[in-house]
């Protein structure tokens, strides 16, 4: 999924527009939310200011989902990057709802932004939680000279989270937050998360 290759959104043309398999909206004049199905691992823009969000967990070491599948694809390397982030506390170097930003070795964009979504069920305010995920991605990224970024669905797997609320708190934070990005993109692994993106992009867009 090169992330720029069906690009190309009409400004003038709405707010929403879909090119390929890629769903456009517009979130400013110079900023557009990406919706697609895929595997985030093979996402990329330019390589160079480019980031992809893993739903890490408190520890970074890896896991399983879309951790799994980022640390297989990024090497070796980035279990020892994600080792060198200081512990906040012993066992946790990312509290749920922080962000932390390493380099993404063999993955072809430029940046990792681990992040930690809640585990549903066994938190009070998951919501506040997984839109903190979102932002302090964003702020992370902002701060980071990010200019495109590629989220998937965070706590949406073992975490489980429910798509329908996910969804739209995923959307808000992206919508809500002051973006100097030119895509935010949603690489979304299952039907039912990307049917659910959808909605809520169609809702709140
Ligand atoms: P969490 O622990 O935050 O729930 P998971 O990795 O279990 O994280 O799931 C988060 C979401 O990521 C789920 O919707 C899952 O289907 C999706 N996912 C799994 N592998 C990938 C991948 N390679 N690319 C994008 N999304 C993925």
């Amino acid at each position: 999924i090169a992330g720029e290759a069906k690009a190309g959104i009409s400004s003038s043309a709405g707010r929403r527009e879909r090119l390929g398999e890629v769903d456009c909206f517009e979130l400013s004049s110079s900023s557009v939310l990406k919706l697609q199905k895929g595997d985030i691992t093979s996402w990329f823009v330019d390589g160079k200011t480019d980031a992809i969000v893993n739903a890490a967990n408190e520890k970074m070491l890896g896991g399983g989902g879309v951790d799994g599948a980022i640390h297989r694809a990024a090497g070796p390397e980035l279990k020892t990057a994600c080792y060198e982030v200081p512990e906040v506390q012993p066992g946790v170097r990312c509290p749920t709802g922080e962000a932390r930003i390493t380099r993404a070795f063999k993955l072809p964009v430029s940046r990792v932004i681990h992040t930690v979504g809640p585990i549903y069920g066994l938190v009070d305010k998951p919501d506040v939680l997984l839109r903190n995920a979102y932002i302090n991605s964003l702020k992370l990224a902002k701060e980071n000279n990010i200019h495109y970024i590629a989220f998937p669905a965070i706590s949406c797997g073992v975490y489980r989270y429910p798509f329908d609320e996910a969804s739209k708190i995923a959307i808000s934070a992206i919508k809500e937050f002051p973006s100097d990005f030119k895509e935010v993109h949603f690489v979304l692994f299952s039907d039912d998360t990307y049917r659910a993106w959808l909605e809520a992009a169609l809702e709140f867009m």
